[in-house]
């Protein structure tokens, strides 16, 4: 549901996201027609509205969804297979599928990326990653066994103890973060959730 919100003018930080975001949607989805860029009536930002059908296409951060997977003082990583950051280390995430909750999707991708078998535990990061449209959610989880079997996305999946992990080959920011406050919190003796925006 998106009401209109009458009398909202476009705000200037409206404005500027919009500026820096990637305008995706090239053709409408109804008809095929090209789309423009602008602000529809009772609208207060811009839009890929189709020049033909007058279709609106909106357009919202992507959640990516992943675990930290623990067994005992070691963390499984996924040294990634693809693009972007092919050979990275990453925790294993990926996007939510629809109809899929975001416990389901994140051990859906731990399976997928490291064919590890986990209890999934309580939500750990909430990540906002504005610039790139998307909002990263890490869940921790603890493996039931060392058996990894990892799926085409991955070169290699194995556990480190936090003096071994690659810190300068990690394959994005919220990895690094999530990360972070995952040791900092175990060593502390308690998780709490961590919320936060990346740059
Ligand atoms: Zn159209």
């Amino acid at each position: 549901m998106r009401p209109a919100r009458r009398g909202v003018t476009k705000s200037a930080a409206a404005t500027l996201a919009a500026m820096h975001l990637p305008r995706r949607i090239k053709h409408c989805r109804v008809c095929g027609t090209e789309v423009s860029y602008r602000v529809p009536a009772e609208d207060n930002r811009e839009r890929a509205v189709c020049t033909a059908c007058s279709e609106i296409h909106y357009e919202n951060p992507i959640n990516v969804v992943g675990t930290v997977p623990a067994w005992g003082e070691q963390v499984l990583l996924c040294r990634r297979n693809i693009e972007p950051r092919f050979g990275f280390w990453t925790l294993p995430a990926g996007f939510l599928e629809m109809g899929e909750s975001t416990a389901a999707g994140a051990e859906r991708e731990t399976v997928e990326e490291a064919g590890a078998r986990i209890e999934l535990q309580d939500l750990f990061t909430v990540l906002n990653v504005v610039r790139a449209g998307q909002l990263h959610l890490y869940y921790r989880a603890r493996l039931l066994d060392t058996t990894l079997d990892p799926g085409p996305e991955t070169i290699e999946a194995r556990l480190f103890r936090e003096d071994e992990i690659p810190w300068d080959e990690l394959a994005f920011r919220t990895v690094r973060l999530t990360l972070e406050h995952y040791f900092a919190d175990r060593r502390r003796g308690a998780f709490v959730v961590h919320a936060g925006d990346v740059a």
